[in-house]
């Protein structure tokens, strides 16, 4: 069995991983980052990146990843069309992951970070207050056992954390993650390639359909909904109402995945242990955005590791405080809105999918969805009828 110490050990290469390695490795840590996959691992993902928030990441990302941008977006529900594209808020680029996530990585590498490809996680030994000691993970290729002694655990393992599993802490609990069946298709005859298109309906039921375009013949189009069952019949659903757009086009590289709706632990922490990413729910609903958050969380983890490195019992509260700092009221206002969205799902309320509608294109605000939980459902639907019609 091949031994390693390390600093810092972060599981998992996705966007948060990598740039957790990054910020870490920036601090003089030796930082040793593992990925189950090859690389590009063709994540899951509509990948497209919204542009208000680029302004926000702790490293600038190359014109090259920008070339391209959706004017804004276009909801659609029944008669309803909202097009939103007044201002940067509601303006978006489509990225190629298979080029970004080896691009941060790179980031990482290059500030010294050593990465170990195909490499798994398997298990952890840990004591009563969650100090970790060593993990083992398993070269996936020809099966080598590796025995790995971290100072701190970054966990960036995705939506369904082994490292939460192994600690005990992964929370079980229905509608708490979304599930997305997703394609890049080719040879599309789009009817808008300059906007992301957006849906409501059963087929999406708790969230949305969408096509976001990546040039004037492709895009990523799929459907986002709160359970996984029958999935491939409303993939089917959605597909028949928009196809026109898919005649003839090519279902190229499946996308589908899985995304946080609500927390998957209590903590962001425990003992030498972080999470960052999907791991810790850091992505910003309704759309479950997460690629930047992630990136941001990620450096964020990995500062808060490199200042904790002799104070482990302030690792919590340093990096509670530095994404407060950072994200202000974007994940508060975020998991209110996904709790909304949850809860009209669970209800079967029969205004949900006007609701989908407010809440997506922004209709609906933070102080709209607090006056509505007080509302009949009668006088719930007009409301938001009300909003939808609104200019504003
Ligand atoms: C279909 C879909 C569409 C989406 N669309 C968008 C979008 O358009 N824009 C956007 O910003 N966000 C989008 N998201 C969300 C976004 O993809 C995630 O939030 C983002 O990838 C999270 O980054 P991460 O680094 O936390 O996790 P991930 O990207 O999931 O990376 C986790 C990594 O950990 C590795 N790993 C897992 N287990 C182990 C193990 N045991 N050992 C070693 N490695 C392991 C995985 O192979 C993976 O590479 C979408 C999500 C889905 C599912």
């Amino acid at each position: 069995m091949k031994d390693i110490e390390c600093d810092i050990l972060v599981v998992g290469a996705g966007p948060a991983g990598s740039s957790a390695a990054w910020a870490s490795a920036k601090e003089d840590l030796d930082v040793v980052i593992i990925e189950k996959k090859e690389m590009p691992t063709k994540d899951a993902c509509a990948e497209t990146l919204s542009k208000a928030f680029l302004e926000y990441l702790p490293f600038k990302i190359p014109d090259r990843f920008l070339k391209w941008e959706l004017n804004g977006l276009k909801f659609y529900y029944n008669d309803f069309i909202i097009t939103r594209d007044e201002d940067i808020w509601w303006k978006s680029h489509p990225l190629n992951r298979n080029e970004f996530d080896p691009f941060v990585l790179d980031l990482a590498i290059n500030e010294g970070a050593t990465f170990s490809p195909l490499t798994e996680f398997i298990d952890l030994r840990y004591d009563n207050n969650f100090m970790v000691d060593k993990i083992i993970a398993q070269n996936t290729e020809n099966n080598e056992s590796i025995r790995i002694k971290p100072k701190i655990l970054i966990a960036a393992d995705g939506v369904e954390s082994n490292v939460l599993k192994s600690i005990g802490k992964l929370k079980k609990q229905q509608t708490s993650i979304g599930y997305i069946k997703s394609y890049e298709f080719h040879d599309l005859s789009l009817d808008d390639f300059q906007y992301g298109h957006v849906f409501f309906g059963e087929f999406a039921d708790g969230a949305y359909g969408y096509i976001f375009p990546k040039s004037e013949t492709s895009a990523n189009i799929g459907i986002a909904t709160l359970s996984n069952k029958n999935i491939d019949a409303k993939f089917d659903d959605f597909l028949k109402i928009i196809k026109n757009q898919i005649h003839g086009s090519k279902m190229v590289i499946d996308r589908s995945g899985e995304a946080p709706v609500k927390n998957p632990s209590e903590k962001i922490s425990y003992g030498n242990i972080m999470f960052v990413g999907d791991t810790a729910n850091q992505n910003l609903k309704p759309f479950v955005e997460g690629v930047i958050p992630g990136i941001i969380c990620g450096s964020l983890a990995g500062k808060s590791a490199a200042i904790c490195m002799n104070c482990i019992s302030k690792i919590e509260s340093t990096y509670k405080k530095l994404i407060k700092e950072k994200m202000g009221e974007f994940f508060i206002e975020s998991n209110e809105i996904g709790n909304a969205l949850v809860t009209a799902y669970e209800n079967k309320a029969k205004e949900r999918f006007f609701l989908e509608l407010g809440i997506f294109s922004d209709k609906l605000n933070y102080k709209d969805l607090k006056k509505l939980k007080k509302l009949k459902e009668k006088e719930a639907e007009s409301y938001i009828k009300k909003k939808l019609s609104s200019d504003s």
